[in-house]
């Protein structure tokens, strides 16, 4: 049998690419390599699926530095709000608002959208294959004729979404196939590296596990090089961990770790954590010296609880050499050493954890030879591109499976008109 279009990953984007086919009526096969369709969707906002953002497409696109202005176009043929109503009016799934913007379903799991988006394509008759894996989309004259499963069965077809995802952790599925069949068809793959991901650090404080599990909310990280040129700035919250830094302004500046270590080599960076970023100096010193009248006789690391976690000020003191024991016994040179370390907390990082450990893999297919409308190939007719294995990266906070949901519709719609062309 000839199939009008096949999307290959049952992913987000594969999902929704199979939906946006459909609704032109044309037959569409679904090919997936798990036994069920979307296991990262079941694993992601920790098993909650933080699904959109509701922020408007500028802040939107913001939010995905890795070219997110390439999906203008997509967003505004299927939007997050789009996305929520089709969830809300079609599957059935009212959405919840949380912070940041961040959208849950409002059973907090993962997978009612699995579930739902499963009996969604068997009642618009979606043929879906599972265990099965593509090794290669074929093509004849530079045009899509089907493609080659890995036990050598070929499937026709007269167009192909590709959809596989990048290549972070494997063991849901995504082990980077995509790379290798687009770039036999002739795509450029740009440079992979971990997006989204936690830090490593080498610093006594981090091996000695001095502050393993303390997390921090709503700080201000800045990256450094070495010689002391600021990179990045981010707010949001955090947690030190035994290896060194993860939570969510850590993956924000993670990329630019990678990316920058990828210039200059792996050179150790900088890391500057200012504790108190709503506060200034001077306002930071009057909430210290009024602690210390309110409690001149209490032991320093408990007499500044109120402020920071007793662990984390412990190391401060310890870092300051302020070996004073009781609060009335801190100076106006202490206050002042405290009131700069608390808005400059310095630790040096190594690099990113690895590839497979990042929330989204960076780099992927270029762009350029994509069809911004479309996402059809500009190389090779009747094949499109949805998802994560684009190079395309965001933030965390729902803008990653929203640009995969996004896309993969779009694809889907584009794919679906074409094939009736044929
Ligand atoms: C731990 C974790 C938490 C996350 N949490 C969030 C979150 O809360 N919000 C958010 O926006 N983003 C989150 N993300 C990122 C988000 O899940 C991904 O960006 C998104 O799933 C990408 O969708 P995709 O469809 O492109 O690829 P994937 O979801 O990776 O799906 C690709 C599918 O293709 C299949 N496949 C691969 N190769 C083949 C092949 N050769 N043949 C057939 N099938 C194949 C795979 O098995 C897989 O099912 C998280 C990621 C991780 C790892």
């Amino acid at each position: 049998m000839k199939y009008d279009v096949i999307v290959v990953g049952g992913g987000p984007a594969g999902i929704l690419a199979a939906i946006g086919a459909k609704r032109d009526n044309v037959n569409v096969l679904l090919i997936e390599k798990n036994k069920k369709l979307g296991k990262k969707i079941l694993i992601s906002g920790g098993g909650r699926c933080n699904f959109s953002n509701i922020s408007n497409v500028d802040k939107i696109i913001s939010n995905i530095p890795g070219n997110g202005k390439f999906l203008y176009s997509i967003f505004n043929q299927f939007s997050n709000f789009d996305l929520i109503n089709f969830f809300e009016e079609e599957l059935g799934i009212r959405a919840k608002v949380e912070d940041y913007g961040r959208v849950f379903p409002d059973s907090d799991d993962a997978r009612t959208i699995v579930e739902a988006l499963k009996k969604y394509l068997m009642n618009i008759g979606v043929q879906i294959m599972y265990e099965s894996t593509v090794k290669e989309v074929l093509t004849e004259k530079n045009k899509i004729i089907g493609v080659q499963l890995n036990d050598n069965r070929i499937i026709e077809a007269k167009a192909v979404v590709l959809a596989v995802g990048g290549i972070s952790y494997p063991g849901t599925g995504s082990t980077g196939d995509g790379y290798i069949i687009a770039e036999k068809l002739g795509h450029k793959i740009n440079d992979l590296f971990p997006s989204s991901v936690p830090l490593n650090s080498d610093e006594k404080i981090i091996r000695e596990k001095l502050l393993q599990g303390i997390s921090l909310r709503d700080v201000e990280l800045s990256l450094y090089d070495l010689k002391g040129k600021r990179i990045i700035t981010e707010v949001g919250d955090m947690i030190f961990t035994h290896f060194g830094i993860s939570g969510p302004v850590v993956f924000r500046i993670s990329r630019y770790v990678s990316l920058t270590q990828r210039k200059l080599g792996n050179v150790p960076l900088k890391v500057v954590i200012d504790l108190f970023p709503s506060k200034n100096d001077q306002q930071l010193f009057n909430i210290i010296a009024e602690l210390i009248n309110e409690n001149p006789n209490k032991i320093i690391a408990n007499g500044l609880n109120r402020l920071l976690p007793e662990k984390l000020i412990k190391v401060i003191l310890q870092k300051l050499n302020i070996n004073q024991k009781k609060m009335k016994e801190l100076h106006k040179k202490d206050i002042n050493k405290l009131t700069y370390i608390l808005k400059n907390f310095s630790i040096q990082v190594t690099g990113t954890r690895s590839l497979s450990e990042a929330i989204v893999t960076g780099g992927g297919v270029n762009i350029k030879e994509v069809n911004p409308k479309t996402l059809e190939s500009k190389l090779v007719e009747g094949l499109y591109f949805a998802g994560e294995l684009l190079d395309i990266d965001g933030y965390t906070g729902g803008y990653n499976i929203q640009a995969a949901f996004s896309s993969g519709y779009v694809a889907g719609k584009s794919v679906g008109f074409y094939s009736l062309k044929q």
